[in-house]
């Protein structure tokens, strides 16, 4: 008995809790973490535990926000909002910052490919010599122009620890810049195959439909955003579904190309409390690139996309806290993703799968994205119900990294 009270002494029990494991809502409402990992789900309390009492609130995993661009402060202001995971799509990490990533629980969680696939002058290097990002000081970009030269460069990606291949596709077009130099199609075969040949899943940045079918074309797994010209051809629609790919379409991006700020989201308390004036100055900016776009049609190729089948995963592409990268915010933003993805149609519920365990296994995170005994303890709990109304995910009253309690937020 003595030795079931010590370890009875270590759990926690959340009561009363509406759950929603990721998936679906259950009927379930008592969840028990032991250090690191959820211990069960259901039940009884066990003799011992801590228990918090979450009437009233709804307990979720801990969100991934599929796209963004990131640093330790990156990972830091996600986690005040609940966002356990980020998922870069191009950046740089050196070991020993990977391995304090894992370590540390008062920051998100981060899986990276490293640099992205691009030719000399390609997409993103327009952006460079404004970024205040240090590490692209120290760090030449790898540009790749033949076939032999991506396959050494994913070669040494995959040796510096790339978790999955990241490959540009963008002439400029959707950003207000045509004429941005591209991969030759036998150079994107080229890369696809080689990531394939590592195990690693080729994603593709496209934000036309023309390169879109290129890339379904090439054999890439996942588009890491959604296609914003006119006009959407139920071919390509059914091109997109049937090759299985994922689509994280970026709305709160797409809603900045197109001149929309982020200032309703700034102007929330919810909000406002948990970030620094820079950041909510650069929230309050827009990209406006592509005032042209309609988001409308957007919404329309997700609900399309979504009817199709199409594995839809809640990303944002906030990068850094610039004017002209603006309208976004770490962690916020996957909030504003989430209320735009039910805006377009979504249910609240699959928006939220769309943050949670579609993204886990796409990307093959096995141990998290779900409520389930044995998960990591990534968990959130929300004060409201998000599954009814999705505004109230900004109502956040717990937020457990690895089974560690955040204590600021
Ligand atoms: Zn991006």
């Amino acid at each position: 008995m003595a030795e079931m009270d010590t370890e009875a002494g270590m759990l926690t029990a959340i009561t009363h809790a509406h759950v929603f494991d990721g998936e679906r809502v259950i009927d379930d409402q008592i969840v028990v973490i032991d250090g690191a990992h959820i211990h069960a789900v259901g039940g009884v309390v066990p003799a011992g535990a801590t228990v918090i009492d979450a009437r009233g609130a709804t307990l979720m995993p801990g969100l991934i926000d599929a796209h963004v661009h990131t640093d330790m402060d990156g990972l830091h202001d996600a986690l005040l909002f609940g966002v356990t995971t980020e998922l870069e799509m191009m950046g740089y990490w050196t070991d020993q910052e990977r391995k304090e990533v894992a370590e540390r629980d008062d920051i998100a969680d981060v899986r990276s490919p490293g640099m992205g696939i691009t030719p000399p002058g390609g997409h993103p290097t327009e952006y460079m010599p404004d970024s205040n990002d240090e590490r692209m000081r120290d760090y030449a970009f790898p540009f790749v122009s033949t076939p032999d030269e991506a396959a050494r460069r994913i070669a040494a990606l995959v040796a510096e620890g790339a978790d999955y291949i990241k490959i540009f596709m963008e002439d400029g077009t959707a950003l207000g810049i045509p004429g941005l130099p591209v991969l030759s199609n036998e150079t994107l075969l080229a890369a696809v195959r080689e990531a394939h040949r590592y195990g690693k899943m080729a994603i593709a940045h496209t934000t036309t439909a023309a390169a879109t079918q290129q890339v379904i074309t090439a054999g890439v797994d996942g588009l890491a955003h959604v296609f914003i010209d006119p006009p959407r051809t139920p071919e390509l629609v059914a091109a997109i579904a049937a090759s299985g790919v994922f689509v994280t379409p970026c709305l709160t991006l797409n809603s900045s190309v197109m001149g929309n700020n982020g200032s309703a989201l700034a102007a929330d308390q919810r909000v406002r409390s948990r970030l620094s004036k820079k950041w909510l100055d650069s929230l309050c900016c827009s990209m406006n690139t592509y005032p042209q776009g309609s988001l409308g049609d957007v919404f329309a190729t997700v609900v399309a996309l979504h009817e199709a089948g199409v594995d839809i995963l809640a990303g944002t592409d906030v990068s850094e806290p610039l004017p002209n990268l603006g309208g976004l915010a770490h962690g916020a933003s996957l909030h504003h993703e989430l209320q735009l993805l039910v805006a377009a149609g979504l249910t609240p519920i699959e928006a939220l799968r769309a943050a949670t365990a579609t993204p886990a296994r796409r990307f093959g995170l096995t141990d998290r994205g779900r409520i389930a005994p044995g998960a990591r303890a990534d968990l959130l709990l929300i004060d409201g119900d998000p599954m009814t109304n999705i505004t109230d995910s900004l109502s956040i009253c717990g937020i457990w990294r690895r089974g560690v309690r955040l204590t600021t937020c």
